[in-house]
């Protein structure tokens, strides 16, 4: 075997590049793994402080979603737990913090009529238009400005609904809606750095690290790469990166691409997690988003302070968005939600540049088109998008694997 070809050549070491690895292992593909770093695991990375787990990327799975991550810690001994019970979530907004529950319960009914039925039929809107014009004007500002900023640190008006949907068809949304899932949320009382580690260590083979990917080259074969050390010719490809790596890659290669997808906006967050005393404060350990968000009355959301304070620390963290010192304005923002709070006993901050992915509106549908045009190319994206969790990508991961699998075995 030619050591500089193979069969299928995956850009992207994180959970995504992984996973699609890991499938092809076991199938007995031929192939290479690219990942710049010198370690894999991308955007999954944590910090031990005090015994304590402290996640810097994803964090919050929930259980009816992570089947496939589940599997895979399983698979390789990586200790998990489900709790279940009630995890309320709270807005943040001028007037303090309020429970989510009662708002989105009242308009439930009304809410998932248009869902269902009054997608589809239109062009893509905004998710301010979609929600003041179906729902009203109080249940955008209250309810979805403030998730949007904390899960996008992203205006609702930029923003498109279908990405919100992720361009989920009407019967889709129905079965999945039908359906029974598990109830709950995944925690990963070691993190998930384990995962990675045994991911690394079971695919070693096939993984090169410190290579960036510089270009790619169409040929009448398959793709010719340019990495940071030689190279190599592969039949497809599969990218498995960030959005904006993504384009910044495809710039420097053979691919035609619409100019409006070089337009996509991303948020370059900072993370701060600040560690409190267990003895001393209340309450511990939350999950706490905000986004510095063009004058928001909201400006995020807060998860419940059980969750998080059992099983990975004393820990409150904060998103935020281009702030000139983060650890002094997530503090602030701190006091303003938990009057009292003088000190903490250590900070940690990871910087994730341009790192979650804002579809505004006009591009889903290019990116959608895109996508399909590069797959008749022999080249997949896992990406995340048009959601952006770890699940997504899973999802992705696997549905371009089954799409390599028969390709191969068509051949
Ligand atoms: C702060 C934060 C919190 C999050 N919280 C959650 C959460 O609670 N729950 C959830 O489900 N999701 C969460 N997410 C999203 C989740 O982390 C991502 O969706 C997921 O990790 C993306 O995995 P990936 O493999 O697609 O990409 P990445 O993790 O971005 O991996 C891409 C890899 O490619 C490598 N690379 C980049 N360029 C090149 C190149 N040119 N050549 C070779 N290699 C290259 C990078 O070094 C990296 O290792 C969060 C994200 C962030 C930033």
């Amino acid at each position: 075997m030619n050591e500089n070809c193979c069969d299928v050549a995956i850009i992207g070491g994180g959970i995504g590049g992984l996973y699609l690895a890991k499938k092809l292992k076991d199938q007995g593909f031929n192939f290479r793994l690219f990942e710049k770093d010198s370690r894999t695991g991308g955007y999954i990375d944590q910090i031990s402080y005090q015994d304590k787990i402290i996640p810097l990327g994803p964090r919050i799975f929930l259980h009816s979603r992570i089947k496939k991550l589940l599997d895979l810690t399983r698979f390789y001994a990586v200790p998990s737990k489900v709790i279940t019970g009630k995890f309320p979530r709270y807005l943040l907004g001028d007037n303090g913090l309020e429970k989510v529950g009662p708002k989105i319960i009242f308009q439930f009914p009304k809410l998932l009529t248009h869902l269902i039925f009054s997608k589809n039929n239109k062009a893509e809107e905004s998710i301010a238009d979609f929600f003041s014009t179906r729902i009203n004007k109080t249940f955008l500002e209250t309810v979805i400005e403030p998730l949007c900023a904390g899960i996008w640190a992203a205006d609702p008006n930029d923003l498109s609904m279908d990405h919100l949907m992720g361009g989920l068809k009407n019967k889709d949304f129905l079965k999945k809606l039908l359906k029974k899932k598990p109830k709950g949320l995944v925690v990963f009382p070691k993190g998930l750095n384990p995962l990675m580690e045994a991911l690394e260590e079971d695919l070693a083979p096939h993984i090169y690290k410190n290579n960036e990917i510089k270009a790619l080259l169409k040929t009448q074969e398959g793709w010719t790469i340019t990495t940071s050390s030689g190279t190599y010719k592969a039949k497809k490809v599969t990218i498995a990166l960030g959005f904006q790596e993504m384009l910044k890659l495809l710039e420097n290669s053979s691919i035609e691409m619409d100019p409006l997808l070089k337009t996509v906006n991303s948020s370059d967050i900072d993370v701060v997690s600040f560690c409190f005393s267990k003895k001393i404060h209340r309450p511990f350990g939350s999950g706490y988003l905000i986004a510095k968000n063009k004058g928001f009355k909201t400006r995020g959301v807060l998860f419940d302070a059980d969750f998080f304070g059992n099983e990975t620390g004393d820990r409150v963290s904060c998103f935020i968005q281009e702030a000139k010192d983060p650890i002094s304005q997530a503090f602030s923002e701190l006091q303003k939600v938990f009057p009292g709070l003088e000190n903490y006993e250590k900070v940690f901050v990871s910087r994730y540049p341009k790192s979650i992915f804002q579809c505004h509106v006009g591009v889903h549908e290019k990116l959608m088109t895109f996508q399909e045009n590069l797959a008749s190319y022999g080249l997949y994206l896992i990406g995340a998008y048009p959601k952006v969790g770890v699940a997504d990508v899973l999802d992705k991961s696997e549905k371009i694997f089954q799409t390599l699998n028969s390709c191969f075995t068509h051949l």
